[in-house]
């Protein structure tokens, strides 16, 4: 098996409670040949939230300049805030042949697909809006108006899930996570890419005796 085959680049977007974060973590857990790309945003950070762990938080002249110093694959608006994906850390990671994810939000999604249309993306939908506002609320990092705001746009955010390659319902936590692993393990064993890793074995099996 030869080395440089590029990662595949995975893409997961919710609307902000469906369990985003925490699927994502626990798929992590399971797949650590996964890398989670880690946004630049002008978002406050949460109590526990850390710098270059969480995001890189930077106040928003900073994200301007980098914007106009095009470091990022992508950027976008979300909930008042701005968010970003810089570009030299997938390229590079993805140039070793890691997979990376990103977590970003349906407009970044829609950026990542005109340039990297081999991205293969995924959608989390909540079980019912009930439970969409009480994760939100649940989770406890966000003052009410900051809760009303997510959940206003989270119809805005639903509204695409359709573009994505798959959608998974988080409902039982276990299943929804045992549905993002499935499409990883799918996607790692599509022809395109189990055809350039095993050229050697079928050469080796197609060869007369
Ligand atoms: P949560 O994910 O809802 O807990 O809240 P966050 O404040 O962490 O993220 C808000 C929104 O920004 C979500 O829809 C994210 O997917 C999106 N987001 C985070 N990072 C990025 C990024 O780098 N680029 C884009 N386009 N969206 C991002
Ligand atoms: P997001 O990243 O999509 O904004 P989080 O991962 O922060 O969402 O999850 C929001 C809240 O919902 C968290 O408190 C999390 O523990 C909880 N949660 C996530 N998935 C489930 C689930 N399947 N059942 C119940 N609670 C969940
Ligand atoms: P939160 O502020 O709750 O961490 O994230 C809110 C939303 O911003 C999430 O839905 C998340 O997906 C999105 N988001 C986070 N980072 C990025 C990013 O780098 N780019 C884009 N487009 N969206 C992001």
């Amino acid at each position: 098996m030869s080395a440089n085959h590029g990662g595949t680049l995975f893409i997961v977007a919710a609307p902000s409670g469906a369990g985003k974060s925490t699927l994502v973590n626990a798929l992590l857990e399971r797949e650590p040949g996964i890398s989670l790309s880690i946004s630049h945003t002008t978002r406050p950070p949460r109590p526990g939230e850390q710098y270059g762990r969480h995001y890189y938080f930077v106040e928003r002249a900073e994200f301007e300049r980098e914007v106009a110093e095009g470091i990022f694959l992508e950027h976008a608006e979300v909930h008042g805030n701005f968010y970003g994906t810089s570009c030299k850390t997938v390229q590079e990671l993805l140039e070793q042949g890691r997979d990376v994810l990103l977590e970003i939000d349906w407009q970044g999604a829609a950026q990542i697909r005109k340039t990297k249309p081999d991205c293969v993306s995924v959608f989390i939908l909540p079980p019912s809006r009930t439970e969409l506002e009480r994760r939100l609320r649940g989770r406890g990092s966000d003052s009410e108006e900051v809760i009303e705001r997510r959940l206003r746009n989270s119809r805005g955010e639903i509204a695409h899930a359709h573009e994505f390659d798959y959608i998974v319902v988080n409902d039982r936590f276990e299943d929804a996570l045992d549905g993002i692993q499935a499409i990883v393990r799918a996607v790692r064993q599509r022809s395109e890419l189990q055809c350039q890793r095993h050229e050697a074995l079928i050469g080796e099996l197609l060869a007369e005796d």
